[in-house]
Formats: C-alpha cells, structure tokens, sequence
C-alpha cells in the first residue's frame, strides 16, 4: 500500500512539474511579443519586412537608428514620432515608416515644441 502511495505522489509531482514547466515555457515564448504582434522587443525595432522598397529607402536615406548617439535626439522626444501602443515596444513616425525605437533617431529629427 505504501508502494502505491508514494507512486501516486511520484506521478502526481512528475505532472505538477511537466505542468509548470510548460507554463513557464509559455511565458517565455510569450515574453518577446508585442501588442498588434509587430517586433519583437528583443529584435529591437529593425523588422522592415512589411514595407516596401521605398519606405525602406527612407529610413536607409535618412539614417535611422535604434539607438541614437546623441540621447538628447532620440525619437521620443521628436515631434514626429508616435507612441507606442500600451505593452509594445516600438512606436512609430509620420515621416519614416515602420517599428521606431523610443531611442533610435534620424536625420529628421525635430525637438517637440512647447
Ligand atoms: S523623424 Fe526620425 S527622429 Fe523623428 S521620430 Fe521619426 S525616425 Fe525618429
């Protein structure tokens, strides 16, 4: 009988721990995804798969970047650049299409106005 019951608790234990494991595992997976399920934040905000050609020239021509040199000039404090939504990490612009980095700039960059 004793057997029985520490097999039961074996097998118990085994599945409480294959549960949680898979719990976790899921919220890593989930962890890097981004509302609207645009870029990753790990991948920073460099996925131009969907733009086309010209967008893409744009951000190449203007020399954009995730991280600007000079924090002063980031895209969060230009009066182009749009917010990102509520648990994403990219934002956006009105000049230069696709995922922007709070911390990227340009050559477009425009301080805010008061
Ligand atoms: S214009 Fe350039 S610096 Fe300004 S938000 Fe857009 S990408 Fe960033």
């Amino acid at each position: 009988m004793r057997d029985v019951l520490s097999r039961r608790n074996f097998i118990r234990k085994t599945a409480t721990a294959g549960a949680v494991g898979l719990g976790a595992a899921a919220l890593l997976s989930a962890c890097g995804k981004k509302e609207g399920g645009d870029t990753k934040a790990a991948a920073g905000c460099n996925d131009v798969s969907g733009l086309n050609a010209a967008d893409k020239g744009m951000r190449t021509s203007n020399a954009y970047v995730d991280k600007a040199a000079d924090p002063k000039k980031a895209c969060d404090l230009c009066q182009l650049y749009k917010a990102p939504a509520a648990g994403a990490a990219c934002g956006g612009c009105t000049v230069i299409k696709g995922p922007i980095a709070p911390k990227g700039t340009c050559n477009l960059w425009a301080a805010k106005s008061a």
